[in-house]
């Protein structure tokens, strides 16, 4: 993929960033400098520490995704699958396997445990804040409460969205596992995908009446059915 950079190399795996992450970023720490609290830091007085952390919120949020993706990518090594590299999107990542995993039932539990880390990794980090009283005062470490607390939601939020039966979620593959067992590999990918661009457009629907946010998420959703289809094609179909 000419539009990524390669930022480091994990179990052997190029991990690159692509190129919209570099506007993507500060965009999403923007967001979370503007938010009130519990989600954003609008409420931090020194401007120095509320953009901080809100670049750090920004940038924890690209490892939490790594580690989502590390997790679809120690699978598919164990199952014998190769990954030739992992893209990352602030939003979600792409693992580009060599080989895709023709047993169902493996690509099911491989698609399975990355949401399974968000969780886990969510229900983690919501645990601590739970657990201990948060700081009185942001410039005390309350700004770095927030952030935990503000990462653990996310992840809890990527975990289960991603369990949505539609393509390009991980739920989608999921989804894909089962179809496949009945038909053509390329043809499972299609009717996924399809399940996957009608969600997203319901989804920026609803947003226009509810949140800023539903219509971004759908933006990436499309882009990521139509992505992952065509890549199938690309693939299988020489011509
Ligand atoms: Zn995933």
């Amino acid at each position: 993929m000419n539009n990524s950079l390669q930022i480091a190399r994990i179990l052997g795996i190029p991990i690159k960033i692509h190129i919209s992450f570099l506007l993507v970023l500060p965009f999403f720490a923007w967001i979370f400098a503007i938010q009130p609290e519990p989600f954003g830091f609008a409420g931090v007085e020194s401007t120095i520490l509320k953009y901080s952390l809100s670049l750090l919120t920004a940038i924890l949020l690209f490892v939490s995704v790594l580690i989502h993706e590390l997790a679809h990518s120690y699978f598919s090594l164990r199952y014998g699958g190769s990954i030739s590299e992992i893209t990352l999107y602030l939003i979600g990542g792409v693992s580009s396997m060599k080989e895709e995993l023709h047993e169902p039932s493996k690509e099911a539990k491989m698609a399975f445990v990355g949401p399974l880390s968000s969780i886990i990794i969510g229900i983690v980090l919501l645990a601590f804040t739970s657990l201990f009283n948060p700081p009185a005062s942001f410039s005390d470490g309350g700004g770095l409460f927030l952030m935990i607390f503000i990462l653990g939601y996310i992840n809890i939020i990527l975990g289960l969205f991603n369990l949505i039966p539609a393509f390009p979620m991980d739920g989608g593959r999921i989804l894909r596992a089962f179809l496949a067992q009945r038909m053509d590999f390329v043809e499972a990918t299609e009717k996924a995908a399809t399940i996957g661009k009608i969600f997203a457009f319901l989804m920026g629907l609803a947003g226009l009446f509810m949140s800023f946010w539903l219509i971004l998420i759908a933006f990436f959703i499309y882009m990521g059915a139509s992505g992952e289809e065509q890549q199938v094609k690309n693939r299988y179909r020489r011509f």
